[in-house]
């Protein structure tokens, strides 16, 4: 890819101070150092040339005006904890940081609709739901992320069998174009037939096409109870044989996770948490969300007959609140241990769920073809498995040179089971090899056409997605 991007002079940054305010411009090298990576597994480091910080849509419109005319790249970001270098400014340029447009502008508690700025954190969002007794229910298991990333990203997570994905959840959007032109779509409604839903094209274009500033976001009443299943079964196959069945009695749990017994051995060593049952080789996780105490013992009771029908070994309810926030806290430490135990890569190929046994066989024998340990766990529920190859007792060197390898055979496996390369994370500059190898030509130009068309001088978030010279 050719980079004939333009320089941000001393003149040019001066002017740049003048247009937003000297305050939100950082130019100092420790400043922008914050800002080179994400939490992409193998970091790769890139420094902005200035981190903007603007305060409203008006003043992000002023920069995206400035950088179209001096073709100065921009990368916007939220919380930087995106999994695939999405928020690394590969080419220098401006770092556009969402951060300081965190206001929740209203919670609408007539329409059940959140109004609020990109850079509010999913906790915040969180909370300032619950205190107006509503509840925003994705939930990545990352909640310093913001809600204009999740958007960017389409992030899915634990709860998204019941509630959905982010996708799902957003009604309008404000956006900022490549040009500088302000778009607002959508609205507090929940169905609208007005023209192209831009709203779904941006939402999980990962700052391609436009930068997001304010959100409308649907929300739901929260569940009466919450309960947590933990069953483990003899065999991955067992476990992910109960999953259409559970399924298939109506009242659908939030979420279904399936992990191994790799996973859980690990977690246990490096965080101390006590893991009932952890000597089994496979397991569900079950979250359930009701209106009732009558329906979760319902649903719980159901879902206890037809695991045992599939072998499960036993079906664990955690006694106590405290042994079920132990148990889900358990679950949101799988990627951080992961990253504790050295050299890792994480994909996240989604297949339908039917596929998930085969899917996780096939990651075994490439695991032993290509001598290198794979520790896959994920999302039962809509088919996203996540995947470590990991690095242990192998060089650096010897590793990276294996990794495509591993890779090519991961997402060619997922694409003949009926998946696709990413189910969460995005593409960013991670995957972007696995996109153009594993999807359609017609599709990958379709996408080119709509990136031109909304950026034809390619500044947003360049060398994300696509590979297209400038
Ligand atoms: C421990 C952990 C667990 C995770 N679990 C899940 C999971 O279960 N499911 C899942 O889907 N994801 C998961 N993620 C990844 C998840 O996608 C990110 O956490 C989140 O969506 C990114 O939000 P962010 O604000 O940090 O965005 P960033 O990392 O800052 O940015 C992500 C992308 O969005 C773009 N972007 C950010 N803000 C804007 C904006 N306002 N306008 C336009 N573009 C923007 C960036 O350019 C970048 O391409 C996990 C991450 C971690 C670290």
């Amino acid at each position: 890819v050719t980079t004939k991007y333009g320089q941000l002079t001393p003149a040019l940054i001066a002017k740049l101070k003048k247009i937003i305010g000297e305050t939100n411009v950082l130019t100092q090298e420790e400043e922008r150092e914050k800002y080179t990576c994400d939490e992409m597994p193998v970091p790769k480091p890139h420094l902005p040339d200035v981190v903007v910080k603007p305060t409203d849509t008006e003043s992000v419109a002023k920069v995206m005006v400035f950088a179209n005319e001096h073709k100065i790249p921009v990368t916007p970001r939220g919380g930087g904890t995106g999994l695939v270098g999405g928020a690394v400014p590969i080419f220098g340029g401006i770092l556009l940081s969402l951060e300081r447009m965190n206001k929740i502008i209203e919670i609408d508690t007539h329409n059940f609709v959140a109004v609020v700025e990109a850079g509010v954190t999913l906790s915040d969002l969180y909370k300032a739901a619950e205190e107006h007794g509503l509840y925003y229910p994705v939930y990545p298991g990352e909640t310093n992320a913001t809600v204009g990333g999740t958007v960017a990203t389409n992030a899915g997570g634990m709860r998204a069998v019941k509630y959905g994905v982010t996708r799902h959840f957003v009604l309008g959007l404000t956006a900022v174009l490549s040009s500088g032109q302000i778009i607002r779509t959508g609205g507090k409604f929940v169905k609208y037939t007005t023209g192209y839903d831009l709203t779904q094209l941006l939402v999980g274009s990962e700052g391609t096409l436009a930068i997001i500033t304010e959100t409308i976001l649907r929300l739901n009443t929260p569940p009466a109870k919450t309960e947590v299943l933990f069953i483990p079964f003899p065999s991955i196959e067992g476990a992910i044989d109960t999953v259409p069945e559970i399924l298939r009695l109506g009242n659908l749990p939030a979420g279904i996770e399936f992990m191994e017994r790799d996973i859980i051995e690990k977690v246990r060593e490096h965080t101390g948490k006590e893991i009932p049952h952890h000597e089994h080789p496979a397991f569900l996780m079950i979250i359930l969300e009701t209106d009732s105490q009558e329906a979760l013992h319902e649903a719980a009771r159901a879902i206890q007959e037809v695991a045992t029908k599939h072998g499960a070994i036993d079906v664990f309810l955690p006694p106590s609140e405290r042994a079920k926030r132990e148990l889900l806290e358990a679950r949101e430490q799988f990627y951080p241990v992961m990253k504790r135990l050295g050299i890792l890569e994480i994909g996240d190929a989604v297949v339908p769920r039917s596929r998930i046994p085969d899917f996780v066989k096939r990651i075994k024998l490439i695991s032993t073809e290509h001598g290198m340990p794979i520790i896959a766990y994920g999302h039962a529920g809509d088919g996203n498995v996540h995947l470590h190859p990991l690095g242990h007792g192998m060089d650096r060197e010897e590793w990276n040179k294996k990794l495509p390898g591993v890779f090519k055979d991961i997402y060619q496996a997922a694409k003949e089971l009926g998946g696709t390369v990413s189910g969460e994370h995005g593409i960013g500059i991670d995957k972007k090899a696995y996109l153009s190898a594993n999807v359609d030509k017609d599709l990958i130009q379709t996408m080119v056409s709509i990136k031109k068309a909304l950026d034809p001088n390619l500044i947003l978030n360049p060398g994300k997605i696509l590979n297209i010279p400038r």
